[in-house]
């Protein structure tokens, strides 16, 4: 069915045939729809550039409806199901919704001022959403555990890595709502795995070779790490990737050996600071996504932790702003959703990286999408380190 510039007075009793699949108002551009409609079946399909400003609607199923640059200012809506409908660009001036089912309606750049709901009116309604918007978020946010690693990168000899670890201990010992991880250097691995034994602290190592054993001189497998305790391995980190020619193959050849071994693999992802200036950040962590995670199952997937770095920020004093941060972040697990799903991307927790310390870590990991963080500098003074766990606990 198609409506082309149709002037409607009267819509009764129908029940709108989309056997075809496609009742798509997209055809009705600068059309006029109707005046009354009463106990109509709309749900599931689309409007895209429609005029119902002042239309009324009584007793119809609207649900999981698609409105887009739709007029529908003074319009009214009565004891209509317009449940997990989207409202996007669209002008509800004046629109007044009563007695409706509103559950998991999707309102994104719309025009609300004046529109009531129930008798209540917009700006009380969009402080409501905002608050349940953010909750929602959060439901999920708070479903992850948060994780602060810090990367101790080419630093401490085995005497300092025990006084840092022992001054950090007892800062820490009452965190139990934050994963705490210190990333070692190798030759650090047994005294940070004796010193941190029976505590909340995990060790992790900076990388892992992607073969089991064999001629790899100066090399460590996953497999080493494993035997000795060690839980998490940091990959793919752009010192590698910079200065080691680590590239997205052996990234992911990495993370796959270390899963194997039952390890955890924190990847590391990150625009350089031209690929932003090119406006590619997107497509560059797509890409790295993509590679970095080539044919790793679900359920591996789950258990690695993804960390966005920017490189121009790392161990630059350069800190991406907690919105850049979010944006990232938010992209990444859109990607995931879209290579695996909705529930695995909400399920993998997702840091931020570079140049976070005591002073911005509140403001990031309160991010809706910002599991903690991978902390380099502010790692090695445990006090730096204590502040930034506790922000995170409350993040
Ligand atoms: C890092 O090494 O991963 C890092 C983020 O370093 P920094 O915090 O020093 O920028």
């Amino acid at each position: 069915m198609t409506l082309n510039n149709e002037k409607i007075e009267l819509i009764t009793d129908c029940t709108i045939d989309r056997k075809d699949g496609n009742i798509e108002f997209a055809e009705m551009k600068n059309s006029r729809f109707c005046a009354v409609v009463s106990e109509c079946d709309f749900s599931g399909s689309e409007f895209h550039r429609t005029n119902l400003s002042g239309d009324y609607f009584e007793s119809s199923d609207m649900s999981g409806a698609y409105f887009e640059e739709v007029n529908l200012s003074g319009a009214g809506f009565e004891r209509s199901n317009i449940s997990g409908a989207a409202f996007t660009d669209v002008n509800l001036r004046g629109a007044a919704f009563e007695g409706c089912d509103l559950s998991g309606v999707e309102i994104t750049d719309c025009k609300l001022d004046g529109m009531t709901v129930n008798g209540y009116d917009s700006s009380e309604l969009i402080e409501f959403y905002k608050n349940n918007h953010k909750d929602n978020g959060n439901m999920k946010k708070n479903a992850r555990k948060a994780i602060i690693a810090g990367n101790w990168k080419m630093n401490k000899t085995r005497p300092e890595a025990k006084a840092l670890l022992e001054e950090l201990k007892p800062l820490v010992a009452d965190v139990k709502s934050v994963e705490i991880v210190a990333c070692v250097p190798f030759t650090n691995l047994e005294t940070a795995l004796s010193v941190t034994a029976g505590t909340n602290i995990k060790i992790g190592a900076e990388n892992c070779h992607f073969e089991k054993s064999g001629a790899f001189t100066g090399e460590i497998s996953a497999d080493m790490l494993a035997e000795m305790g060690v839980e998490y391995v940091v990959l793919g980190h752009s010192e590698r990737r910079q200065y080691f020619n680590e590239t997205d193959e052996t990234v992911n050849k990495r993370t796959k050996a270390a899963l194997a071994a039952g390890l955890k693999p924190i990847v590391c992802v990150g625009e350089l600071l031209w690929e932003r200036e090119c406006n590619i950040t997107e497509e560059v962590i797509a890409r790295q996504i993509k590679l970095d995670f080539f044919a790793i199952s679900a359920d591996d997937v789950k258990k690695c932790v993804i960390a966005y770095e920017p490189v121009w920020a790392i161990g630059t004093g350069k800190t991406a702003t907690a919105e850049q941060a979010e944006e990232v972040c938010a992209f990444i697990r859109a990607q995931l959703a879209k290579l695996y799903s909705e529930d695995v991307a909400e399920a993998v927790t997702i840091q931020y990286g570079g140049s976070m310390n005591a002073k911005n870590a509140e403001e990031l990991v309160s991010k809706t999408n910002v599991d903690g963080g991978l902390i380099g500098g502010a790692s090695l003074k445990a006090e730096d380190f204590t502040v930034i766990i506790k922000a995170a606990e409350n993040g």
